[in-house]
């Protein structure tokens, strides 16, 4: 018996599943199986990048007894570690002649794009379309299969719950070592599933998975311990809508009260399971914050005191206009994000290391394209952030993505046009946060200096390298070079760009170092660089630093290996 997983990515407000990540969807699927009977051996996994690389790959779907297409993307974004499925890829897998089942939130609709209205696809030559969860069918075909009975057809609409996911997902922690990017992937673990509000933000999906279904802090970390005992060591508690919801207590109010005890309890015992060289978070309710500062402050204390550095706490503002905010329920002010964002630098905004990163930053999210939108919409927008500019206040990062309208939400009956009216005042938006925000910020969060570890180099964008760290959105570090690819260097900030900060490798080895990345190094000039390169090789610092007392603040990162070459 052969039963593959095909992982055409998932990208959710709670769960994210492109490389390096990989999405609970995947884990709890091969668990299911596996609590059905069917062994470990007999189920494969394989990437949509693995399947467009490898034709062999490709062709060995077809020996498959069942084939689950585990795939769908709420919020797509640009990835640099893979590229999602494309319609017609989902339409050639269903051509294939055996039993195929799809699943994931491309049950909400497919579109690959901002500013659009999600289509619902056929999935002609699919026997089996989950409607309700994924993991859930296949423990059922599991058991199908198991007993040698005939496997049905049609739509699957039943629900799982946190009991299943608790069974599941330590059963499907060892799929982690099939995936192209292991040991260098990120789990997404999930403590919750479902909002806690009454009334939705007019266009989120996370309302179609009912209230709040909390699954128990043992078994949430018992599933670390099995991913950590299959060789993971990179986790985001990132599939809830908001980690300061869970445990919560339940008040009048719409937001229930954070649990302090419970989320200290949570991180301690997580990083408690080894050597875990990440440890962060994903989705802050700012409501919350706004609603319970002292409960909010006690409990990102703690996940500031055991998470691991770089880590983010990402806001939806949305949109600073009020109007907007009233017309499409959202869930805070912008005086609430301000007071959020001042609580998490409280709390966050310090290192571990002198050379490091900020142990935790707020991040903020604005929506384009909401009911009510005006010209002014995006004025406010740039007061808002000019605003935490002037009060020195630390951000990692803002995120501007237009609205997806997917049918069910409230939003779908609220619009007719998905894409903004006000497209001149979008772009104008973006170029003021990226030149006039992003760039001030970046200097801010990451000065030149700063020592960034364990980065994995993932692509080339012409002569230079890309790579990031593996955590919850990680800075983009482009070193200006090409060097191996699926390599881990450590990296000190030598320049910043809107989006990206320039790294050059460190140790710097100063004997054999090209010309190219020298002229990089903050003091240094190309003239400067061809004079270090024609009187290498040196034999310690005080011979380098006598003739070039500019490289002294890096001292501590030149190494003297030989293998001096020519100027390049
Ligand atoms: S608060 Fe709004 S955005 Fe957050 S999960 Fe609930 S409905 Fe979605």
């Amino acid at each position: 018996m052969r039963v593959v997983i095909v992982d055409g990515y998932v990208d959710e407000p709670t769960c994210l599943g492109v490389p390096p990540y990989i999405s609970t969807y995947v884990r709890y699927t091969a668990g299911a199986l596996v609590a059905a009977g069917i062994p470990e051996e007999s189920i494969d996994y394989f990437a949509i990048d693995q399947l467009r690389r490898e034709p062999s790959l490709k062709e060995s779907l077809f020996d498959a007894d069942v084939i689950f297409l585990i795939t769908g993307m709420t919020v797509p974004g640009r990835y640099l570690g893979g590229k999602p499925i494309t319609e017609k890829e989902i339409n050639e897998i269903g051509k294939i002649p055996t039993y195929k089942v799809v699943g994931g939130p491309i049950k909400f609709g497919f579109t690959l794009k901002g500013g659009t209205r999600a289509k619902e696809l056929p999935f002609e030559g699919y026997q089996l379309i989950c409607r309700g969860d994924v993991e859930l069918a296949a423990y059922y075909l599991g058991k199908y299969l198991v007993e040698g009975r005939e496997l049905p057809e049609g739509v699957f609409d039943q629900k799982r719950r946190a009991k299943h996911v608790n069974t599941f997902a330590p059963l499907g922690a060892f799929i982690v070592k099939k995936h192209f990017y292991f040991p260098n992937v990120i789990c997404e673990i999930e403590t919750f599933r479902g909002c806690e509000r009454r009334r939705h933000c007019s266009y989120c999906t996370e309302g179609f998975y009912g209230s709040p279904d909390e699954r128990e802090l043992e078994k949430v970390v018992e599933e670390v311990k099995a991913l950590y005992q299959n060789g993971v060591k990179y986790f985001r508690i990132g599939r809830q809508p908001n980690i300061l919801g869970y445990k919560a207590v339940k008040t009048e109010g719409e937001f229930p009260k954070p649990n302090p005890e419970v989320i200290c309890k949570l991180f301690r015992e997580i990083r408690e399971v080894g050597d875990i060289r990440t440890l962060h978070i994903d989705n802050v309710n700012a409501g919350t914050i706004d609603k319970h500062p002292n409960e909010s402050k006690r409990a990102l204390e703690c996940i500031a005191k055991y998470d691991t550095e770089g880590d983010v706490a990402p806001f939806g503002l949305e949109t600073a206009d009020e109007k907007v905010i009233e017309n499409n329920f959202l869930k805070v002010k912008p005086e609430g994000i301000k007071r959020a964002i001042r609580i998490v630098n409280e709390v966050g905004a310090f290192k571990e290391r002198e050379d490091g990163l900020f142990k935790l930053l707020p991040g903020i999210n604005f929506l384009v394209g909401l009911p009510g939108e005006t010209k002014e919409t995006f004025r406010k927008n740039v007061d808002f952030l000019k605003s935490v500019l002037d009060e020195g206040l630390l951000v990692r990062r803002v995120n501007i993505r237009q609205v997806m309208v997917f049918e069910g939400t409230p939003i779908s009956e609220m619009v007719k046009r998905t894409k903004t009216k006000y497209r001149k005042e979008y772009e104008r938006f973006k170029e003021w946060v990226r030149e006039e925000f992003d760039l001030p910020m970046m200097k801010r969060v990451f000065p030149t200096g700063t020592v960034i570890k364990d980065v994995l180099l993932e692509a080339y964008d012409g002569g230079h390298t890309l790579g990031r760290q593996i955590g919850s959105y990680p800075v983009l570090v482009r070193i200006p070079e090409r060097m191996e690819l699926f390599s881990k260097v450590n990296v000190i900030v030598v320049g910043h760009r809107e989006r990206s900060v320039i790294g050059i490798p460190i140790p710097i080895e100063i004997n054999s170092i090209s010309l190219k990345l020298l002229s990089y190094i903050p003091g240094i000039s190309k003239k400067t660089a061809t004079e270090i390169i024609l009187k290498r090789p040196f034999k310690d610092s005080l011979e380098l630093l006598s003739l070039f007392p500019q490289l002294e603040p890096l001292a501590k990162h030149i190494s003297f290996k030989e293998g001096a070459q020519a100027p390049t």
